[in-house]
């Protein structure tokens, strides 16, 4: 009897790992071919200064228009690119896409000199020796100009070998691009190190702020309290992700938090909506009402 149990048991995790490897498989198949057919394209997600309510950046998010499934959503894809390496030359293809189209962007409009691309970077791009030389070719290729390019990455990815992190880090900073640390909060980086590592920008994970006006327990606030102090004691910026309502953009500017990106302010958009609609030709500003909801994801 318990045999036969345990038999079955077995099997049932047999179907569930194969059905797993099975979809994994598929799934970088596709990638690949999506690659190279073209079907990634970028959303982007306007940061927005507190202050005046102006764009200071655009978050570059990757989106798979994969036929028969509509537009599919990174959480989907980028774990398995990760898992299979598809990420570095799916990395690579994002890098030079949103540095070509922030370029394409300047010159249209030359009131947006002052503003920059954001490109999340997985940690196996982060592993890559070509990473910096890769970085300086797509500034070279595109025409964009160090300043206008930021690049996210996560705690984790950093504290995974601090040494190397503080080292290569450097050196991306140096040619005068902007380091913002991802979804700050939710790794384990140690406080203790924050002060050593060349960054620039730390952009406060979501659940803090989901919290801000949701929580009952007062310590939620008092650590975002905490955190955003400690940031500008060390003098990084602070972007405070999805900012969703009212009362947290009230509770985040009365920190002094300077910047923030959410659904309150924009949704992510595909480059046609930035161009048609909402930049003004002649001021290079945004000209679309905050509030103002997307059919994105
Ligand atoms: P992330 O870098 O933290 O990006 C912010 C995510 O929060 C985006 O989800 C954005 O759509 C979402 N978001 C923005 N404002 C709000 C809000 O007010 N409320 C809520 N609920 N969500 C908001 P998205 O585009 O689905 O991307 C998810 C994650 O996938 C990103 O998190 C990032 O880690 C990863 N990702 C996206 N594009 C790339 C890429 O090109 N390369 C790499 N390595 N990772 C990427
Ligand atoms: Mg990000
Ligand atoms: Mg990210
Ligand atoms: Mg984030």
């Amino acid at each position: 009897e318990a045999k036969s149990a345990g038999g079955d048991c077995c099997k049932m995790f047999e179907k569930r790992m194969y059905r797993r490897f099975k979809r994994v498989l598929e799934l970088e198949t596709a990638m690949r071919k999506a690659l190279e057919n073209e079907e990634f394209v970028l959303h982007y997600q306007p940061i927005v200064s507190m202050k005046c309510g102006g764009v200071s950046s655009f978050e570059a998010l990757a989106r798979w228009q994969r036929k028969g499934f509509g537009l599919t959503p990174p959480a989907e894809f980028i774990p398995v690119a990760e898992e299979t390496g598809l990420i570095l030359p799916l990395g690579r293809w994002v890098l030079a896409k949103a540095c070509e189209q922030m370029s394409l962007w300047q010159k249209t409009y030359p009131a947006l000199a002052d503003c920059s691309v954001c490109v999340n970077l997985s940690g196996r791009q982060f592993k890559d020796p070509d990473l910096e030389e890769h970085i300086m070719q797509v500034l070279q290729d595109t025409g964009l100009s160090p300043k206008s390019l930021k690049l996210e990455i996560t705690e984790n990815e950093v504290m995974h070998n601090p040494e190397r992190a503080i080292e290569l880090l450097g050196r991306i900073r140096k040619l005068g691009i902007k380091i913002m640390v991802d979804d700050f909060g939710t790794g384990y980086s140690s406080l203790s190190y924050l002060h050593r590592f060349p960054i620039d920008v730390l952009k406060l994970d979501r659940n803090f702020v989901d919290r801000l006006d949701t929580s009952t327990v007062p310590s939620d606030r008092k650590i975002v309290e905490a955190i955003v102090a400690l940031a500008h004691g060390l003098n990084l910026e602070v972007v405070a992700e999805g900012v969703e309502r009212v009362a947290q953009r009230e509770f985040l500017a009365k920190l002094n938090c300077q910047f923030a990106q959410g659904f309150l302010y924009y949704r992510p958009m595909p480059p046609e909506m930035i161009r048609e609609g909402y930049l003004d030709k002649s001021s290079g500003k945004i000209l679309m009402p905050p509030n103002t909801h997307h059919p994105s994801l």
